[in-house]
């Protein structure tokens, strides 16, 4: 049988304790697995600290390492989007740099993959142990939202740890969108896809670069980019307060008629229109989000921007 070129992607903002124990720990499985071959992809996401410097300790004389330089922080998405773009590979493996994804998960997702035939094994967190109350909390709220609102289905607790075959990296490589919220291109994009399950585990080092407005963004994101339905919502809402409306007008006119006109009621009219404009101006908002991203998107931007990369070279 041929040798199985595996590409493992790898975004990196500032991890420069994390490069080398997570590259160590994955050659150990490379070597565990056989009749493969991993290549590493890099991709540094505009790092401050000696990252880069250490991926090209690691590059220099070893063909197996590649790296892409961003010219500036551009986003874990953006650096996922990348490595896919320069995966040349069989199958490619997305993978954080602080090992909180365990590189021996590979091999159990390369297994599930060659004996089902499925085209991508994802891991699945069985639990958030070790993270935040509130913030799990929030996150399978999201997630039920999100599933019940959009056409597309993602489980709790799925993660961007998976590994692909070269058919679904090339139909990721399609969406070039520029906000980006793979968890649901993933789902989007279709394809057989299995778990593997995993508990959480602890960030190697350093700390996590996700505030909790970075992560109330990055919801926001994922919401408006695969569902619709907050606009449906909208105009719905609108057509009901529409024809209640109406129907009040007429009343009220019926009653003007026949009981002549009374002055009492100010109080709840003025209740009504704030009401009203309140609802107006956010559903207004809720659409300006939908059309600025709209201008956003048609100025077709690229993703990234590459400041250096040893992947051309050759
Ligand atoms: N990351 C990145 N760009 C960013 C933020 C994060 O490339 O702007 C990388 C980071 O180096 C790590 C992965 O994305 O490899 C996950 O980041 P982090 O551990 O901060 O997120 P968490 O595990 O808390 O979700
Ligand atoms: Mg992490």
């Amino acid at each position: 049988m041929n040798e199985k070129i595996i590409d493992i992607i790898i975004p990196c903002f500032n991890e420069e304790t994390n490069i080398k124990p997570v590259y160590e720990e994955t050659r150990l499985v490379e070597t565990g697995i056989g009749n493969c071959r991993f290549n590493y992809i890099f991709v540094n996401d505009g790092s401050s600290d000696n990252t880069l410097e250490i991926i090209k300790e690691l590059a220099q004389g070893n063909e197996q390492v590649k790296y892409i330089s961003f010219s500036r922080n551009f986003g874990k998405e953006a650096a996922m989007y990348a490595g896919i773009c320069n995966s040349r590979g069989d199958y490619a493996v997305i993978m954080d740099a602080d090992l909180q994804h365990p590189p021996a998960l590979i091999k159990d997702m390369l297994e599930t993959i060659e004996r089902t035939g499925c085209d991508c094994c994802a891991a699945r967190r069985v639990n958030r142990k070790g993270e935040d109350k509130i913030r799990s909390l929030c996150a399978g709220l999201f997630y039920k939202l999100m599933n019940r609102f959009s056409d597309i289905n993602i489980a709790d607790g799925v993660l961007d740890f998976r590994l692909m075959n070269r058919n679904m990296v090339r139909a990721i490589r399609q969406l070039p969108e520029n906000r980006r919220f793979s968890k649901g291109i993933f789902a989007w994009v279709g394809f057989d896809t299995r778990w593997v399950e995993f508990e959480n585990v602890r960030r190697m080092k350093g700390e996590s670069k996700w505030s909790v407005w970075s992560l109330i963004k990055y919801a926001m994101d994922g919401f408006i980019d695969f569902a619709v339905s907050p606009l449906k919502f909208a105009g719905w809402f609108g057509g009901v307060v529409a024809v209640g409306s109406a129907v009040y007008l007429i009343v009220e006119i019926i009653k003007t008629l026949v009981l002549g006109r009374d002055t009492p009621g100010y109080a709840s009219t003025i209740c009504l229109i704030l009401f009203f404009g309140g609802m107006t101006i956010a559903i207004l908002g809720l659409i300006g989000e939908y059309i600025g991203r709209m201008y956003m998107e048609t100025k077709g931007r690229p993703v990234y921007i590459e400041k250096e990369s040893n992947i051309h070279e050759d």
